[in-house]
């Protein structure tokens, strides 16, 4: 092809690059211990908040390829796609772009949700970085449990039953989620918690900024999709 590339093409390109990289970061080999080695989810060693911000993001971008690759074949009236790999699924997706380009409601689900998919995708790799500790308690779960992770510029309760009074808050319906604060809503997490915001902030400008970790668009310090 000559013409200039359709961005669902370089999104689907990026997340198809950069999946597989999500799976080595959970890889025993790099980390002190074996995923999931006995210990019943606790956060206890640094490690297990990241760990769990990549087991999320590769549960999230798996059902949002599958979920992506059945609209598109009933939008197309293809046969309902065989199971696959998100990597067999995003290549069978990248060849039907030609397809998708002709139907421009489509074409533009598509690149949302690819353009979605590969942020959240670079932006977990972007937090293989250790999150921060910070003194005070969750003032939902009150434990001492909040961590600044600050390349997502994000606090997080990384006690897993932590549950916020927000009805629609993810923590309520999704096991998987972590109830976290962005960084508007910092201030406000530190007048509820005794937290010195201060604190907070050190924690961010502590961190060297990561450039050139993730190829692609400089997500990592974007915190879309994250906050709420
Ligand atoms: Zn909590
Ligand atoms: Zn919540």
């Amino acid at each position: 092809m000559s013409h200039r590339p359709d961005p669902a093409a370089v999104w689907l390109g990026i997340l198809l690059r950069q999946f597989p990289e999500l799976h080595q970061e959970l890889a025993p080999s790099r980390g002190a211990r074996p995923l999931g080695a006995g210990r019943s989810g606790r956060p206890t060693a640094p490690a297990a908040p990241i760990r769990l911000f990549i087991s999320d993001t590769i549960r999230d971008i798996t059902d949002g390829v599958v979920e992506l690759e059945e609209a598109v074949t009933e939008k197309l009236r293809l046969p309902r796609p065989p199971r696959g790999t998100v990597e067999q699924r995003l290549a069978r997706l990248i060849g039907l772009l030609d397809e998708i380009a002709a139907r421009p409601v489509l074409a533009e689900h598509v690149r949302g949700e690819a353009r979605r998919m590969a942020r959240r995708c670079s932006l977990a790799l972007g937090d293989a970085e250790s999150p921060v500790r910070v003194g005070g308690r969750c003032p939902y779960c009150d434990s001492v449990s909040l961590r600044v992770f600050p390349h997502r510029e994000t606090v997080l309760c990384v006690n897993p039953g932590c549950r916020c009074a927000e009805a629609e808050c993810g923590c309520r319906t999704d096991a998987a989620h972590r109830h976290s604060w962005a960084r508007a809503d910092w201030q406000r997490l530190a007048e509820a918690t005794d937290i010195d915001p201060a604190e907070l902030t050190a924690a961010q400008d502590a961190e060297e900024p990561m450039e050139g970790l993730t190829a692609g668009p400089a997500v990592a310090r974007d915190t879309e999709g994250v906050s709420r």
